[in-house]
């Protein structure tokens, strides 16, 4: 039986006019708290899933801790040590057969290569893994928007390519036959994957930053981070839409203070139910 475990692998601060975009504060801060600088916590959530036929999937890694001096903005704390999270849950790094990536903004793929501290040289955390990334989302990471640049680091991903663990998604998947199926959205970023994973009696999905917080759960409260949000809209719905239909447990990527919701739909808008 699949047995799953979230792991919040740090916190940092994002600004709240970012987060919600064109949303009045006034409007989002009945939402979601933020203090007297705008400034919004968010934590990093990654889940760790084993499936009944011995895949070890983790999704999505963290800022891990190559690039903290040069992030001081977003004052991030807490952070754990993401292999060490997995040991403590029985997991060896080297045991971890797949890592998908929703995307490879600084805030998702940090902790999938290592930096030795006097040398320099790289390593892969997970090195036994394949590493699932949307293919557009290769591509945009290799030659990203100058607006987008700043989300990227090369040294968090090539070392993957340089290995052969690149495993580039060009439709909708399913991890060999484990049942855990990624789907692909786009308007944040390019090709972001959007993990869906089965377990008796319901779906979790993972939408990552389609729908990163709690609050952004209504069409319009796009982030501002977003590279095509008129995109966006048309995804965040469509998820929602089979989200409501089939009763689908959302589990936030970065919301400090709800983890997961059921959805339903409120008129022309959505709500959450059943959310901790
Ligand atoms: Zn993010």
């Amino acid at each position: 039986m699949t047995q799953i475990h979230i792991i919040d692998t740090g916190y940092f601060y994002a600004d709240g006019g970012a987060m919600f975009g064109v949303v009045p504060k006034k409007t989002w801060k009945k939402r979601y708290d933020a203090g007297d600088a705008n400034d919004c916590l968010l934590v990093m959530r990654s889940l760790l899933v084993q499936t009944g036929d011995g895949r070890v999937i983790l999704i999505d890694a963290g800022v891990g801790t190559k690039q903290l001096d040069k992030l001081r903005y977003y004052k991030f704390f807490k952070m754990l040590d993401l292999r060490q999270e997995l040991l403590k849950r029985g997991v060896r790094a080297e045991a971890v057969t797949d890592v998908v990536l929703t995307h490879l903004h600084l805030d998702h793929c940090g902790s999938v290569t290592l930096k030795d501290e006097t040398t320099g040289e790289l390593s892969l955390a997970f090195p036994h893994a394949r590493h699932w990334v949307g293919r557009a989302q290769w591509a945009n990471f290799l030659s990203p928007h100058p607006l987008e640049k700043a989300s990227y680091f090369m040294e968090n991903m090539l070392p993957v390519k340089e290995a052969g663990l690149l495993q580039p998604v060009d439709t909708d998947c399913e991890i060999d036959s484990s049942g855990v199926c990624l789907r692909l959205y786009h308007g944040h970023t390019p090709g972001q994957i959007v993990p869906y994973i089965p377990i008796p009696g319901q779906t979790i999905v993972f939408p990552g930053d389609v729908i990163p917080l709690a609050a952004n759960v209504t069409p319009g409260w796009i982030s501002a981070y977003d590279t095509s949000p008129l995109i966006s809209y048309h995804e965040k719905i469509r998820l929602l839409e089979e989200a409501v239909n089939k009763k689908q447990l959302l589990l936030f990527c970065h919301d400090a203070f709800t983890t997961r919701s059921y959805v339903k739909r409120a008129g022309r808008f959505y709500s959450l139910y059943g959310n901790f």
